[in-house]
């Protein structure tokens, strides 16, 4: 059985002192409500988020002292531990500041940042290596999706991202693979439950033809882009579909909450 994940990615928002406020005030929503706090206690469903860097370390110890059970992680990281590299973050210090998960080969990074495939790879041997669990990101532009290049373009993407990781063993920590569509990101045009799902499946297929269908079972697939309290009944209702990583709408804690309640 796959435990439903709700992911915030904050992207770059929200510092220290507000990540403190956001928190506490998330906390007090999801302890205050017992079907929600009553289902995370029972592990029939996961809630995390994933602030910028400088905020995980209050993130953590508000998390603690609330006594909340939401799960943590980083945006990205750097592949190597430390070393000449201006302005990265290792998987290490990440490891330090408490992060369980972080989100890897995001769209923004691969389209803004210019990281690229051998990049991505690189990266999650290492958060594997280290114990840390990767939120794998593919998905296609509007120009791939438009040439029916979908399911070639996110296969590439999971072909590479997996090269040296071989073995069904590798999927033991709990890698996630979350399928978002570039064009539906921030964007208000979340892509139809069909389509998610049929792209979703692709990748659990994917898993199965590459490793082996206890992989294809186990291995959480979530869906992003423009998911709003309004939309996650219907996606979460989708046979492949396990969760949501949620931008925009992870920002306020009604929105967020919004989109547990319905989705769960
Ligand atoms: P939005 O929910 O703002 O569309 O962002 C999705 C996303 O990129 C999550 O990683």
């Amino acid at each position: 059985k796959r435990i439903p994940f709700f992911a915030g990615n904050w992207k770059m928002n929200k510092g220290p002192s507000e990540t403190e406020r956001f928190v506490k005030e998330l906390a007090t929503a999801i302890v205050g409500d017992e079907a929600v706090f009553g289902a995370v206690k029972a592990n029939e469903i996961e809630i995390g988020v994933f602030p910028p860097f400088v905020s995980l370390e209050r993130a953590k110890s508000a998390i603690e002292s609330a006594n909340a059970l939401i799960s943590l992680g980083a945006q990205n990281m750097h592949w190597e531990d430390s070393g000449a590299f201006t302005g990265e973050v290792s998987g290490t210090m990440i490891k330090e500041t408490g992060c369980q998960y972080v989100i890897l080969g995001h769209s923004e990074r691969r389209h803004i940042f210019g990281e690229t495939d051998d990049m991505i790879e690189m990266k999650m041997r290492k958060a594997i290596a280290l114990g840390i669990k990767p939120v794998l990101c593919v998905g296609e532009t509007l120009e791939e999706r438009d040439k029916g290049m979908t399911e070639s373009v996110v296969e590439g993407q999971l072909k590479e991202a997996f090269k040296a990781l071989g073995t069904p063993q590798t999927f033991e920590i709990g890698i996630v693979i979350a399928y978002e569509p570039v064009w539906a990101i921030g964007t208000g045009r979340k892509a139809s439950d069909e389509d998610a799902q049929r792209v979703c499946a692709f990748i659990r297929s994917f898993l199965e033809s590459n490793f082996d269908s206890h992989v294809a079972q186990a291995v959480r697939i979530l869906y992003g882009g423009s998911v709003k309290p309004d939309n996650a009944m219907g996606l979460m209702s989708q046979q492949d579909i396990d969760g949501a990583l949620i931008g925009g709408a992870s920002l306020d804690v009604s929105s967020f909450i919004g989109i547990i309640k319905n989705g769960m």
